[in-house]
Parts: structure tokens; sequence; C-alpha cells
């Protein structure tokens, strides 16, 4: 038997328990499944065994897939998952499960060929397959909808999350939550299942439950998850083997499972969902800061400034359970930002998303203060005030005086030279940038700012602070825009340019709509306010270079007083209590006669080009940025894009993207651009020229 599964009869039970930590992954190669496999042929034969019980050693029931094996043959001759729960199907002593903790993926569909399934109240149920643009590929789709029903096994695989053991019990999973130690409880319940002469229930023999006709069912599940999930082809083909799992026989239904897996996983999609799994995780790793690093304990923290970005990096520390004092400079300031935190809790709340004893125990956990003194007992303390590098000194010279020594001195600063502000205090050592994004309690990427002083150890806690407050941490160096503003400077630089040339503002929007983006540039600059980039050109305009190219259409679209959505106006139109863009006549004329202005001719830019031109110029900064080390590798940068920008998921990251491209196609179409004579901007990183030279890619 495998070192990872042990076997011991109990009984008329044999117990077989997975011995794989952490998780106790389904792995092939180290034997797990041919473990399960081998322990339920000794126990046919044994006349003592009358039924089988399944448990997780440790924490759980089992985690999944190994995901190390992902992609990587298997060793012959050992069972792979598939294998298994065939055999399974064919035993005719009754299978029992005992769930607790995470039973994820592969893990949930071995529980689902079982029986009988019984958990502990912490269990969490998930087939998240749908995440890395997969389906459950042993069975899932055909064993769970025949013991829930199609409707319930469609939303809950389409949906990818993890739902509690009530929940599970409620849809039809679980037939008994139990309580106290789980063996014993699972044992207890499973002689007295077969003492009342409870027999096999394999989910192969079930038919799947639906309360309305089939063809109706399908045809409107492919419409609604068509349309909610665009792009991602994951969904769609679970709808068919929903379908097949309501019209074919158990083994044909099967061969559809196995032929829209083998599609999906070949698929870009998949491979761009898979990619971003894995960088996510890649991204926490900081090359020259070593694993074992000793982290600095933060067990309380302090934000300074209660504005749009203070407020919620505060309720971030509230839901973490981290009590969090909230300075400001006035009372009313205070009562404002207190105000706005109480108000989107009870909005969570009247959603039924979240409770009310909840709310009032992360309230109760956020100390509001005027009192800058009131930080000294924090390990780390976070700096939300005005954009201006003479506040941030001045804020920083008082965190400087008042913080304990070793506490992390952070700034929220989305410009400002990190390192500047490090100087002013007396320990740069201790200061970071935290750079949220807003609104800072939803939006998951934290980039954290490097400083050329920052110790290993502020950088290393940072980083496992910014997971433990729920966020995608991404260690960048510091420039101008850090990484993901810098880029999509040169992207909104971009578009401007294909307004004066010919495109209108809904044209590029659709264009890069179409290919995925949650918003397109000129919709997310009318939500995120067009003033504050006006104010900050109106500054630079006495360094700007005098033969650099420059779009005035922003600055005469805030002229109008248009400020974008706040203002019910700005590259679109908004009707009162309405976030859809109307497209305006008044400023398409105003970009037409800004481009006569300018003697620049009009021509049809097609959507491609649009796409093209908005895609590379991300690419193109970003290979420098690579290049000069502000981002530690490729694929942060696709997180960053992923988690902070709207980039599609499924379409992996902008460097995923080049990558499949082709990084010579990708060098070959800015040169194309550079030819133009509006094209002199177009300069082609060196990186790129190297890689695409070489064959190369970024994510090598
Ligand atoms: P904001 O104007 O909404 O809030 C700033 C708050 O700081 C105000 O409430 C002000 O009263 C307070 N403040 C000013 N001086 C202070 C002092 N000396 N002591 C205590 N409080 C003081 O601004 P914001 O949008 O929250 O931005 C804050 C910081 O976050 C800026 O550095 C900004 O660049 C950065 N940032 C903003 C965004 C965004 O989208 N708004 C995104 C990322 C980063």
């Amino acid at each position: 038997m495998s070192d990872y599964v042990s076997y011991e009869v109990q009984g008329p039970v044999g117990v077989i328990t997975l011995n794989n930590p952490p998780v106790n992954a389904l792995s092939v190669n180290k034997g797990v499944l041919q473990g399960i496999l081998d322990a339920i042929k000794e126990g046919e034969h044994d006349h003592h065994v009358s039924g089988f019980l399944l448990i997780g050693g440790g924490r759980n029931f089992s985690g999944g897939a190994d995901i190390t094996e992902f992609g990587k043959p298997h060793e012959p001759g050992l069972a792979t998952l598939p294998d298994l729960l065939a055999y399974m199907d064919t035993v005719t002593k009754p299978i029992f499960a005992a769930l607790s903790g995470p039973t994820m993926g592969g893990g949930l569909e071995l529980a689902l060929a079982c029986h009988y399934r019984v958990a502990s109240a912490n269990t969490l149920l998930a087939l998240p397959e749908v995440k890395l643009g997969i389906l459950p590929g042993a069975g899932g789709t055909q064993r769970l909808p025949r013991i829930i029903g199609a409707e319930r096994a469609l939303d809950f695989m389409v949906n990818g999350d993890p739902i509690k053991a009530d929940e599970g019990l409620e849809l039809g999973i679980i037939d008994e939550i139990v309580k106290g130690d789980l063996l014993q409880a699972a044992l207890a319940w499973s002689k007295r299942a077969l003492r009342e002469g409870k027999t096999v229930r394999r989910a192969s023999q079930l038919t799947a439950a639906l309360e309305q006709n089939t063809d109706e069912f399908i045809e409107a599940a492919r419409q609604s998850v068509g349309k909610r999930w665009r792009g991602y082809p994951a969904p769609l083909a679970i709808v068919e083997c929903i379908k097949a799992a309501l019209t074919l026989p158990f083994d044909k239904a099967l061969g559809v499972e196995r032929a829209e897996f083998g599609k999906l996983v070949k698929s870009n999609e998949s491979k761009a969902l898979r990619h971003l799994f894995f960088s996510e995780r890649q991204a926490a790793k900081i090359s020259d800061v070593p694993a074992d690093t000793q982290l600095i304990p933060i067990e309380k923290a302090a934000v300074i400034g209660a504005g749009t970005m203070g407020g919620g990096i505060t309720m971030n520390f509230a839901n973490a359970g981290i009590p969090v004092t909230m300075v400001e400079a006035s009372q009313e300031a205070l009562d404002r930002g207190l105000g706005i935190i109480r108000k989107n809790y009870a909005a969570t709340v009247s959603k039924g998303r979240l409770s009310q004893e909840e709310m009032d125990k992360r309230m109760a956990l956020i100390t509001p203060s005027i009192d800058f003194k009131s930080i000294s007992k924090a390990d780390i303390v976070i700096e939300a005030v005005y954009e201006e590098m003479d506040v941030k000194k001045e804020v920083f010279e008082k965190i400087d005086a008042i913080a304990k020594p070793g506490a992390i001195l952070a700034t929220n600063t989305s410009t400002l030279d990190v390192n500047e502000i490090a100087a002013s205090t007396s320990r740069p050592e201790s200061v970071i940038g935290l750079h949220f994004f807003s609104p800072a309690n939803v939006m998951r990427l934290l980039e954290v700012v490097r400083g050329a002083n920052t110790a290993k150890n502020v950088l290393a806690t940072s980083m496992k602070l910014g997971k433990t407050i729920g966020k995608v941490p991404v260690c960048v160096g510091v420039c101008d825009g850090f990484v993901g503003n810098r880029m999509i400077h040169t992207y909104l630089k971009e578009a401007g340019y294909l307004l004066e040339e010919g495109a209108l503002p809904k044209q590029v929007d659709g264009a890069i709509e179409a290919f995925g983006f949650a918003m397109g540039p000129f919709r997310m600059s009318d939500l995120a306010g067009l003033d504050i980039g006006w104010a900050i050109r109106k500054r630079q305009a006495a360094t700007r270079p005098a033969d650099a190219r420059y779009v005035r259409i922003a600055d005469l679209i805030c002229e109008k007083g248009r400020f974008g959505q706040k203002t019910g106006a700005g590259y679109y139109r908004y009707e009162k209590g309405s976030r859809a863009a109307i497209p305006d006549e008044e400023i398409e004329a105003l970009i037409v006669a800004e481009s006569r202005e300018k003697g620049i001719e009009r021509r049809d830019i097609s959507d491609e080009e649009i796409v093209e031109r908005l895609l590379y110029s991300l690419v193109n900064e970003a290979a420098a940025i690579l290049d000069e080390g502000i981002a530690q590798r490729a694929s942060d940068i696709d997180v960053i894009y992923a988690f902070g920008y709207g980039f599609p998921r499924y379409r992996g990251g902008p460097m995923f993207y080049a990558d499949l491209v082709g990084l010579d196609k990708v060098l070959k179409s800015i040169r194309h651009f550079a030819e133009n004579p509006l094209g002199v901007h177009w300069k082609p990183a060196k990186l790129l020229e190297k890689l695409a030279a070489d064959g190369g890619k970024f994510n090598a």
C-alpha cells in the first residue's frame, strides 16, 4: 500500500485514511490514488468487511489534484482519478465518505463517487475547476447533477466558489453533518447504515432531476451563461456536460465530459487562466528575500487619513480582525471617514452578505483619533493623506517621531518617490510603499513598492500582510507610476492619439471592450474623474518638452466643467443616477474640430488597429519596466493587470497575450506604427527587440 494511504479494519468497516499533508492532494505519482484502490480491493476480498469509510487524515478530506503534477506525465501503472472512480463504480459494498475542511475539485469528485457522505461542520465544498478554464474531469459533471439535480449542479460548477457544510446538506451533497470526533462519528454512522441495510448507492445509476423541459432549460442556460461569462469557454462546456447528464446514459455522458475537458485543456483561455493561477503564487516570491526571513508580527495597525483610500485601507484591517487606529487632521474629516465606513458595512449587511454582529465586531476594531500619538503602539502605519510631497514629508516626520522602533512605515502614494519620502525619516529601512487601488476595500491588487533602502524583513512582512488582508501583493520598484500606472499612462496617451487621428471614444472603448477589457479607456477615465489628471497636467506644463505630442482633448473637456461621471458628463454624458455612458455629439464635434485645428487628417481606424495600438503600448512599456528591474518577472505584470486593471483574465495578462501573438509579430506591428508620421513616439523596447530576435518569450 502507498505511504500516503492507510487501511485498517474496524468492526465491519474498512477505514481508508488519506495521509498526504498538507491538503491530502490526490497525487497520482505518489501512489495516493493507487493506495485507495488497493485498500478497496483488499477489503472486497475480506468477508469481515461489509463497507468502507474514506476519510482524510489531518485537517481536511482532500483539496483535489496535486497541482505540481499539472501538465506532467503520470508514472505508468499507477491509478489516476478516473481509473479509481471507475473501479469504485463496480464495488458492491457501500463506500462512505467522512468529509472535513476544504473538499475541493478532484477531492469532491472522489467523495461524489462514494455512496454516502457525512461531514463535519467545518467542511467546504467546491468544484473550482472553472476558474482554471477547465471542468471537473473525473465524472464530477455527471455525478453531481445525478445527486443534486441539474439546475443546482450547473450553478455550483459554473460558479466554482466554495460552499459551507450546511449548504451542502441542503443541496443534498452531504447526507448528514456530524459532531465531535469525525472518525468516531462517521464510523458510528456507517455501522448504523450497514445495520439498517443501506446498500450501494452509485451516483452513476441515478437520474439527473430537472423540473422543466430539458431543451428549454439548456437553451436558457447557454444564453445566460454565455452572456455572463463572455469569452470564457469552460462555463459553456459545463452546460453541454449537464445536457449530457440529462439525456445520455452515464458511460456515454462521461465520454462527453472527457471530450469537453480535452478541448478546454488545450484552449488558450485555459492556458491563460492557469498561467494567472501559478503567476499569483509566484508573485509572492522575491528572488533575494529568503522564504524564511523573520517576519515582524503585525498585531496593531494605524492608517493616517480617512479619505477615499484611508477608509478603504482601514476596512481591510478590520475585515482581517486586526485592530486599527484611523487618524485624521480634523474631527470633521474623521467623522466623515468613519461615517462612510459604517455606511459601506451597513450596505453589505442589508444585502445579507454580512451579519450585523460581524459588522459591529469590525467597527469595534476601528479606533478613530485626531491625535497622532495614538499610532505609537502600531506595528504598521500606512499613510494615505493628500498626494503632495511636502504634506507627505511632514506627515512622515511626525510618524517617525512617534511610531515604535521596528514598525513598518508605509505610504499609499501613487506617483511620488518613495525614496524621497523615506529620506524624510530617520529610518528609511522601515519605509515601504503599499499602493492600494480604489476602492481599497474591494480591489485585490496591492503593489508593494520596494524602496532603495527597504529592509528585507519589512518587504517580506508587507507581502505576507497583503495576503492576510485578502490582497494579491506584487513587489515593484520605485519609478513614476510604479508598474500599473506607468503602463496605463502610455495606454491612455495612445487612446488620446487615436481620437486625434480619427476614432471616437465609443469606437475605442467598444474595440477594447470587445477584446475583453472590463472598461475602455474613456469610460474608465470618466469613472475615475478627469479633474485630477487635468490638475497634474497643468502643474507639469512648464516642464513638458516642446516637441512632445500633446493631446488637448481631455483638457478641453475639463474646461467645459465636464469631469466625468461625477458631474454627469465627461467623454460621454450620463443620465441622472445612471452609469451608462451615452455618446455625446458635442464631444464628438470637439474631437473632430481638434484634429482640424492640429492639421491632422482624420481617417478610418479599424478596431484591429485600435486593439493592437492599445495593447502594444502596454506591452512595450512593460518590456522597458522589466528591463529596468522595476518588475521582477513578466508574470508579475500579468497579475497586476488582471487584478488591478480589468485586463480579461482569459487572455492571461498583457505579457502572456504578447507571447501568444508572438513577439516578432508584436515588434513588426510596433515598427509599422512607427512608420506613420504620427507614430514617432513608438520606439520598440530593447528587451522586446532582443527577445523577438532570439525567438524568446516574456514568460519563458
Ligand atoms: P482624499 O483626499 O480622499 O483623502 C486624504 C485624506 O487625508 C483627507 O481626508 C485629509 O483630511 C487627510 N489628511 C490630509 N492631511 C492629513 C494629515 N496631516 N494628517 C491626517 N490626515 C490628513 O485622498 P485619497 O484619494 O484617499 O488619496 C490618498 C492617497 O492615496 C494619495 O497619496 C493618493 O495618491 C493615493 N491613492 C489614491 C487612489 C485613488 O484612486 N483615490 C488610488 C491609489 C492611491
